[in-house]
C-alpha cells in the first residue's frame, strides 16, 4: 500500500488563515500543512480539503486516477465544492449527500451511505466500517492488495472503549500503519497499544496538526517520544517498506527549576504508554495543606491507567519493573536518603553520612543503567540562584548536582525544562529491544 499524505493539518490548516499566533506566523515554506487528505494507491481518497487536486499536483500525484472519496465525518462539514468537476464513480460517508451537489443523473458522483461495520471491497481494496465515538462520524480501516493494513482515525473516530478497540484487532492482528491525531490525544495511542491494534511495528503518522500543536522540531521532538513522526504535505509512505519512526528513548532525565514545567513534559513523554508506573518519592506530609494540593493536581493530570506507587526505594523498583516508569522526583529521593543517614548534621555527615549517601547514589546510578523497561526521571536543576544560607542546604545543593550529573551520564536522552521550554542537552541513539509498552 502506498500512501501520499496531500494534507496533515486539522479541517482550518496550519498555519490557520489570518491567525496572527507566533506559531501560524511562523508556519512558512514547507512546513504548511493542509487539511487531512490522504490519497492511497492512487485510487482512492480518504478526506479532502478545499482544493485537493491543487495538493496533488503539488505532490506529483495528479488525482485523475482516484475512483472514490471516502468521508470520515458529516457530507456538510466537508469541503466539497471541487467534487461535480471531478468525475469520481462514488463518495462514501457516513452520512447522505449535501443538498447541493448533482445528482447522478446530473453529472454527480454515486453516493453510498454507509454505517458502522459495513464492510466493502473497492478496487483492490477492502474496506471495514470501524465505529466512531461522535455520532456521524466513523474511522476507516483499509487492507490493501499486498494484505497491509491501515487505520484512518480523525479526531471524534475512536471509541473511547477499549472493547470495542480490541473487537477490530480480534482477527487481523495489528495495524501496519495508523493515522491519528497524536498530539492531542496521545492516550489514544496508548489504548491502541494496550489492545494490540499499535506494535513496535506500526507506523504511527500524525494527522490533524494544526497551531495547538508544538511548533518546529518541538513536534517531531514530541512524536518521536510517543513513537509516532509527521511527515510534510505531500510527503509519500510505502506501508511496509518505510523505516518506522526512530526508537523511542529508554533512559530519560528531565531536569527543570520549580514550576518550570518539568513534571508537566515528563508525563508528556510516556502518554502515550498504557499502565505507566507514576513514583511518587514526595510521600504523604500530614497536615500539610498546600503539598496536598501539588499533589492533587499531580494526580488529576495523569490518566486513569496509570498506577501510583509513593515510595522511595527507587533502587528496588528500578530492578523489579516490568512496566514504564516515571519517578518524580529525584531530589525529594535525595531528601529522603539524607534524611535516612543523618547527613544534614555536619558530625554524622563527617562521620560516615558523606560515603553513604554517595553509596546510594551510586547503587540507583547502576540501577538506572541495567533498567529494563523505560523510565523517565524528574529531578529539580539547582544551584544556578543564591547560596543556601546553612552548610546543610549548600551540601543538599551540592549532591544534588552531583546526582543529577551521575543519572544524565547514565541516560539516553537528558532535557532541561525552562519556562515550559524543553531543551535537550543529550540524544543519544537507544536500541528498541527494551521497550515493552504494552
Ligand atoms: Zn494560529
Amino acid at each position: 500500500m502506498e500512501l501520499t499524505l496531500l494534507g496533515t493539518a486539522g479541517p482550518k490548516g496550519w498555519p490557520q488563515p489570518f491567525c496572527t499566533c507566533a506559531s501560524c506566523l511562523g508556519c512558512t515554506g514547507p512546513v504548511v500543512r493542509g487539511p487531512a487528505c490522504v490519497l492511497l494507491d492512487g485510487t482512492l481518497l480518504l478526506d479532502c480539503g478545499p482544493e485537493p487536486a491543487h495538493a496533488a499536483a503539488r505532490a506529483g500525484h495528479p488525482l485523475t486516477g482516484v475512483r472514490r472519496l471516502l468521508l470520515s465525518g458529516p457530507a456538510e462539514s466537508a469541503p466539497l465544492a471541487w467534487l461535480p468537476a471531478a468525475g469520481l464513480v462514488e463518495v462514501i460517508a457516513p452520512s447522505g449527500p449535501p443538498a447541493w451537489l448533482p445528482a447522478p443523473s446530473a453529472g454527480g458522483p454515486q453516493w453510498r451511505q454507509v454505517a458502522e461495520e459495513d464492510t466493502l471491497d473497492l478496487d483492490g481494496h477492502r474496506i471495514r466500517v470501524l465505529p466512531g465515538g461522535t455520532p456521524g462520524r466513523v474511522a476507516y480501516e483499509v487492507t490493501g492488495t499486498d494484505g497491509t493494513r491501515l487505520l484512518y482515525a480523525p479526531p471524534s473516530t475512536l471509541p473511547p472503549e477499549a472493547e470495542a478497540v480490541r473487537a477490530w484487532t480480534r482477527e487481523g492482528g495489528h495495524y501496519d500503519v495508523v493515522l491519528l491525531d497524536v498530539v492531542s490525544w496521545p492516550e489514544r495511542l496508548a489504548t491502541l497499544r494496550r489492545d494490540g491494534a499499535v506494535t513496535e511495528d506500526t507506523d504511527v503518522l500524525a494527522i490533524h496538526l494544526s497551531h495547538e500543536s508544538p511548533p518546529g522540531e518541538e513536534l517531531h521532538r514530541r512524536l518521536a517520544a510517543w513513537g509516532a513522526r509527521a511527515v510534510p504535505d505531500g510527503g509519500l509512505v510505502r506501508v511496509g517498506a518505510d523505516a518506522s519512526p526512530s526508537p523511542r528513548p529508554h533512559r530519560t532525565l528531565v531536569l527543570g527549576g520549580a514550576r518550570s514545567g518539568k513534571s508537566a513534559e515528563a508525563e508528556r513523554r510516556l502518554a502515550a504508554c498504557p499502565d505507566v508506573l507514576y513514583v511518587a518519592t514526595g510521600g504523604t506530609r500530614e497536615d500539610d495543606p498546600e503539598w496536598a494540593e501539588r499533589i492533587a493536581l499531580h494526580r488529576d493530570r495523569r490518566p486513569d491507567t496509570w498506577h501510583t506507587a509513593e515510595t522511595v526505594e527507587l533502587t528496588r523498583l528500578l530492578a523489579e519493573a516490568r512496566q514504564p516508569l516515571l519517578v518524580d522526583c529525584l531530589s525529594l529521593w535525595l531528601t529522603a536518603v539524607m534524611d535516612t543517614h543523618g547527613a544534614w548534621d555536619d558530625a554524622r555527615w563527617a562521620a560516615g553520612g558523606r560515603e553513604a549517601v554517595r553509596a546510594d547514589i551510586a547503587a540507583l546510578a547502576a540501577a538506572w543503567r541495567a533498567c529494563r523497561v523505560p523510565v523517565v526521571g524528574v529531578s529539580n536543576e539547582v544551584g544556578s540562584g543564591v547560596v543556601p544560607p546553612t552548610p546543610a542546604g549548600r551540601r543538599f545543593r551540592d549532591e544534588l548536582g552531583r546526582l543529577n550529573a551521575t543519572i544524565a551520564g547514565e541516560s539516553d536522552e537528558v532535557l532541561l525544562v525552562v519556562a515550559g521550554q524543553v531543551l535537550t542537552l543529550r540524544s543519544l541513539p537507544s536500541p528498541r529491544s527494551p521497550w515493552a509498552c504494552a
